[in-house]
């Protein structure tokens, strides 16, 4: 789950890193108290899950309290696309006052975890600002990496080299030691995914300050943080995503045309192996999970089949737990109250597997019965060549 920056500036003053003031107006108003507050000056920030803010004219430099207040009507409720967005660009439903501070250097960091070596990797370099991307492909020299063993943790001797890769000496330095530790601090608190800080700015009269920031938290750690939930922007994530969870469903949009409805994740990872092995492209898959009930078989339906992408739905449902009728009753029930305009091909296997695809051949629907998996994979690819 991703944060917006207002939010992850919360995160990070709650464990002690040094970020500009900051505030979220209500109204244009209340933009302009905050920004009187801060002696006039202000930087005026959209807020969206996306970087690149500043190149698609989503940060803005306001001299004095009034113009905050104008950037702010502008900026409240506009499509803003930057290069991270994609066209379409994201409605802006939120905007961010922070405290203009005289900048001396930009720099770049960031923690994330590193899967293939089971360590936090911290990123670090002297060219904040840019897309750390861009940085790695046109000057990887630029890019200071290091690995961090959760198991001891940061220690002094990181914060030295981090900071002799970034050039900081004297009070900076001694700044920068507390930063970095509390930065990792929130990172193995807060099970992130991502800490990234960009630009890490040392101001002209020596402060080092976080000006930006993203978070991402993992999904999958939320439970040990309700705290967190709040946090959570529908707005941000896909509809379809939103609806999922909403069912307790788990679904994943991918870039292909065959939908897929399945019972548990390995066995998705099975099926969509064996539909590219087809020739065919999942355009999703949609876990109905271990206790799929009638209900939510049928809700399941209706979120795969108004993905426009889907031209063809493969049900792969392994009756361990739920039971096939259960599911093959979900499926003819979304079938007879929705309007499907697509191929439905179902493979039921396990309890009740029998009486599934009795049900399914009786109800007098179109919809392929297949006998294995094999099969299904086959004939949903047929269905669209
Ligand atoms: P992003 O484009 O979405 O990553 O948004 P950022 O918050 O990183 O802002 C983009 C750029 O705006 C930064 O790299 C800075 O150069 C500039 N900027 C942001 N806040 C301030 C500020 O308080 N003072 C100054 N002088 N520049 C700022
Ligand atoms: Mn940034």
């Amino acid at each position: 789950m991703n944060i917006h920056e207002w939010q992850a500036k919360e995160l990070l003053a709650a464990h002690g890193v040094a970020i500009p003031r900051g505030g979220l107006p209500a109204d244009a108003v209340e933009a302009s108290a905050i920004a009187e507050s801060f002696g006039g000056r202000a930087v005026v920030k959209a807020q969206i899950h996306a970087g690149g803010r500043g190149k698609g004219g989503g940060v803005k430099l306001a001299e004095n309290p009034a113009e905050a207040a104008a950037w702010f009507d502008r900026m409240m409720g506009m499509t803003l696309v930057t290069p991270q967005t994609g066209p379409k660009g994201r409605v802006v439903r939120a905007v961010y006052l922070s405290e203009a501070v005289a900048i001396d250097r930009e720099l770049y960091l960031s923690l994330l975890v590193d899967r293939g070596s089971s360590r936090v990797a911290l990123l670090a370099s002297t060219e904040g600002g840019m897309e750390i991307e861009q940085v790695a492909a046109e000057a990887p020299q630029k890019l200071f990496r290091l690995a961090i063993d959760p198991a001891t943790g940061i220690g002094p001797h990181h914060a030295r080299d981090v900071a002799a890769a970034l050039g900081f000496h004297g009070e900076v330095f001694r700044q920068f030691q507390v930063f970095l530790l509390n930065v990792y601090n929130l990172f193995i608190k807060n099970d992130c995914s991502l800490v990234e800080i960009n630009p890490l700015v040392v101001t002209k009269s020596g402060e080092l300050l976080a000006l930006d920031a993203k978070i991402s938290l993992d999904d999958n750690a939320m439970a040990r943080h309700p705290e967190l939930a709040i946090y959570r922007d529908p707005h941000e994530e896909s509809p379809e995503e939103v609806e999922a969870s909403r069912y307790g469903l788990n679904f994943i949009k991918l870039d292909g045309t065959i939908g897929c409805m399945v019972n548990g994740a390995g066995l998705a990872m099975a099926t969509m192996d064996i539909i590219k092995l087809c020739g065919g492209e999942p355009a999703n898959f949609l876990d109905v999970g271990g206790g799929a009930s009638e209900e939510a078989v049928k809700n399941a339906f209706g979120i795969i089949l108004r993905d426009r992408a889907v031209k063809a739905v493969l049900v792969n449902i392994f009756g361990g737990i739920v039971r096939c009728d259960l599911v093959a009753r979900g499926i003819i029930k979304a079938a007879r109250e929705m309007d499907i305009h697509v191929p439905v091909v179902v493979r039921l296997e396990g309890t009740n597997a029998d009486e599934g695809r009795h049900l399914l051949a009786e109800s007098g629907l179109d919809l392929r019965v297949a006998e294995d998996l094999g099969a299904a994979a086959r004939i949903v690819v047929a269905s669209i060549a």
